[in-house]
């Protein structure tokens, strides 16, 4: 059993620190937010995420996990200290290491003997270098290590990407900490979970380098998508032969919205920063974040297109978050659709299954409700902005009967069929597929009956 201390207990702190106590280490996690303390005191979690209340529960009954405010005492009685706080982007698209710099500085004013600290949270290259430079100035008789432990969860999913991750990146500046990891992440290592153990400053590239990647095949994709538009394609096809190639693979290649979230964004442009302040030119990686601009605009104009104009208009959103299982809506595609829509005096009606109270904090007009069916009713226009799963088995023609005539519905996730919902009577516009309208005779020929998705799916 470690002693392990873990700095921030957001989305990543507060998984890694249940999970790690889950591993059978004693935890403690801080955070600077005495309310967020608060609220896992008294046994609540203070976000959504599938499962973690349970995990949480279990292992603060166990006195495996605490919670606490207290800085000083967490860094002294802790071998290992896990760096789990935001590092947010900066309006210039630099990252906003302060929350880094600031923990650090509290490590270096408090620890007493060696430690081991590990950056999580997602940092430019060369930031565990400038990290024992803070710890370092603070006192110079200070012994530790610095390693470099990306997190790859996604939220949602987050446990279960914690447990069994596709491989665990350890970067450490000595042997003596790499041992110690791969002792912390025990049952991992037991259970052969890949690990790529390397310099602090290789993993700390593996993780921008994978989310920029991710990133770009989601750009690819949306621009694959305004093409197969154009000439009467469909992108659900295109993306399943692109897929198949194994060199390509079947993941992230589905159209959208555009990516959103607190990691891509930011990510995207902070490694465009931190190439650009060594005068490396990056063209690829800077045209990602283009494209994810341009694809929610995209997205707007699509709508605009639907009912001509927003003014004095009332347009339904489902789905706020900025994936499904989450009520995180930081950097949501909806967030900026509602921002158009009200700027230009639509009356914005939603419906999320967790995530209404974190979008209403970002707009007082926005009217939210408890139920898809009061959210629709009336509406001049649907948009599905998040593919949760209650929304692909929703009541569509109760939705028809409560929506205004036309009864027009934007699908930004593409998860209806389109032929089902022409034949319902929707004028409905998705993404990179044909669009079908109303009374449109159908076209027998191949392309039309491949736009059925479940011939896709019984093929797959
Ligand atoms: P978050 O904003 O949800 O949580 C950060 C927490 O750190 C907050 O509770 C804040 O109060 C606390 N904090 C800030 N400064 C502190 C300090 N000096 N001492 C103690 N607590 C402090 O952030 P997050 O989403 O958990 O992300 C954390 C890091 O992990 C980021 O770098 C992010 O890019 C990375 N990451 C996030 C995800 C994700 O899905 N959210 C996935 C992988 C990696």
């Amino acid at each position: 059993m470690r002693t392990i201390c873990v700095v921030g207990t957001g989305y990543v702190g507060l998984v890694s620190g249940a999970c790690l106590a889950d591993f059978g280490n004693a935890v403690v996690c801080v955070d600077i937010n005495q309310e967020r303390i608060d609220t896992l005191r008294s046994g609540k979690v203070p976000f959504y995420e599938p499962a973690l209340q349970e995990l949480v529960a279990r292992n603060t009954e166990r006195g495996r996990l605490s919670f606490s405010t207290e800085l000083a005492f967490a860094i002294k009685s802790s071998e290992t200290i896990f760096i789990c706080v935001g590092t947010p982007s900066l309006p210039t698209g630099e990252v906003d290491m302060s929350f880094v710099f600031s923990a650090a500085e509290s490590i270096g004013r408090y620890m007493e003997d060696y430690k081991i600290i590990v950056n999580k949270s997602t940092v430019p290259v060369g930031t565990g270098v400038k990290v024992a430079e803070v710890i370092g100035g603070m006192r110079t008789e200070l012994d530790f290590d610095i390693v470099s432990n990306p997190e790859f969860l996604r939220e949602g999913s987050a446990i279960d990407d914690f447990m069994h991750p596709d491989r665990l990146v350890i970067g450490a500046s000595s042997r003596r900490a790499l041992e110690a990891m791969v002792d912390v992440y025990r049952p991992l290592y037991q259970n052969d979970v890949p690990m790529v153990l390397t310099d602090v400053e290789s993993a700390e590239m593996i993780k921008y380098a994978s989310n920029a990647l991710l990133a770009s095949k989601i750009s690819f994709i949306n621009e694959i998508a305004g093409i197969c538009e154009a000439f009467g394609a469909d992108v659900g096809a295109v993306a399943r032969g692109m897929g198949l190639d194994e060199r390509i693979g079947p993941r992230s290649l589905s159209a959208g919205a555009g990516y959103g979230g607190s990691c891509f964004p930011k990510d995207v442009t902070g490694l465009a920063a931190t190439a650009a302040s060594r005068g490396i030119d990056t063209p690829v990686i800077g045209a990602i974040d283009r494209s994810n601009v341009l694809q929610r605009q995209r997205m707007i104009a699509k709508l605009r297109d639907l009912v001509e104009s927003f003014s004095n208009r009332t347009i339904c959103i489902l789905g706020l978050s900025f994936k499904p299982d989450t009520d995180d809506v930081r950097e949501a595609p909806a967030l900026e659709m509602i921002s158009a829509l009200l700027a230009e005096g639509a009356a914005v009606h939603a419906y999320d299954p967790v995530a209404n109270d974190r979008a209403r904090e970002q707009f007082s007009d926005l009217v939210c409700f408890e139920d898809p069916y009061q959210a629709t009713a009336g509406a001049d226009a649907v948009v599905l902005m998040t593919e949760w799963n209650e929304f692909r088995n929703i009541d569509l023609p109760r939705i028809l009967a409560a929506v205004a005539t036309p009864p027009r519905f934007l699908d930004c996730r593409n998860i209806y069929d389109p032929r089902e919902m022409q034949d319902l009577g929707f004028e409905y516009v998705s993404i990179g597929r044909p669009r079908l309208l109303p009374g449109e005779p159908p076209q027998e020929d191949v392309s039309t009956w491949a736009l059925s998705s479940r011939f896709s799916s019984l093929r797959s």
